[in-house]
């Protein structure tokens, strides 16, 4: 009898832990930090991969996630040097980059910088509270001096989408990358949003010719990455592109190809958001 209330009352504690989970999918996600060479770290918790620059000079941070879990980033900020980040800077404009703009921007007094097609975006989406907006943007980039390190932003055009940028921490050598890297994984590329395969490859190729064997690279998704990698993830896109414009000249259907495949060697790069069916999809267009 003992045992079956107790049965019954964890059945219960499980319902209950299962309902608030669905209301809220980030409460259980742990802000992780990896400190890189100088002054830059890399935080992960789910969403963009979030680059930070943390020193004398106080918290520069590269992109900041989903909106639930700023204050999360920003206790987690707070243990490297201040939880009041002065500068905010998005690789381009998708939620999962720049979901903590207003909190950094209205409670904690950040400026917040990005190409100006990214402003341009957010604010042509109504859901996006006008504290989100960058307030200092770019047509090719800018140059920061901050923590004694230049930071490089430069604007790369019609890759992920039509706003990218990446930065080039110049004296620690590390590059963040924004979504023009999804290591280990198919890429998402926003067709809708200005983005392209070809501009996508062009873009990456244009990367890697500013980048050593040294560099350690924060992808925009995927864990912590070289130069190595990355040629690895250009080798994917440029082999699987070539695989499907050849069986779309052959006269396969998507369908078809999506039916058929991609061959064995490319199964694992595929993942929950980017299936191997979407990056076909993707490639087809
Ligand atoms: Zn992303
Ligand atoms: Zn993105």
């Amino acid at each position: 009898m003992k045992s079956e209330l107790w049965n019954v009352m964890a059945a219960s504690l499980m319902l209950v832990s299962s309902i608030s989970a669905a209301q809220d999918r980030f409460a259980d996600v742990e802000i992780s930090v990896t400190p890189l060479s100088g002054s830059a770290y890399m935080l992960q918790g789910a969403g963009g991969n979030i680059g930070v620059s943390a020193g004398e000079d106080g918290v520069l941070i590269i992109d900041d996630q989903f909106a639930p879990l700023a204050p999360k980033i920003s206790a987690a900020l707070g243990k490297l040097s201040s939880d009041s980040p002065s500068y905010v800077i998005n690789t381009h404009y998708h939620g999962d980059h720049t979901g903590s703009n207003a909190f950094f921007h209205e409670h904690k007094g950040a400026t917040i910088f990005a190409h100006e097609n990214v402003r341009v975006r957010l604010a042509n989406d109504d859901k996006v509270s006008p504290a989100a907006l960058p307030v200092v943007t770019y047509a090719q980039g800018i140059k920061i001096h901050f923590n004694n390190e230049t930071l490089h932003v430069f604007h790369l055009p019609t890759g992920h989408t039509d706003g990218d940028s990446v930065v080039w921490f110049e004296e620690a050598n590390v590059l963040h990358s924004g979504d023009l890297f999804f290591n280990e994984r198919f890429p998402y590329i926003d067709l809708a949003s200005g983005g392209s395969v070809e501009g996508y490859i062009a873009s990456v190729e244009k990367i890697l010719t500013k980048i050593d064997a040294d560099t350690q690279i924060i992808p925009g998704h995927g864990p912590l990455a070289t130069k190595a990698d990355y040629e690895s993830f250009l080798a994917m896109i440029k082999a699987t592109k070539k695989y499907v414009d050849g069986q779309k000249t052959a006269g396969m259907s998507v369908d078809e190809v999506v039916e058929q495949g991609l061959p064995e060697e490319w199964a694992q790069w595929s993942w929950n958001f980017i299936t191997e069916e979407r990056w076909i999809k993707t490639l087809y267009e």
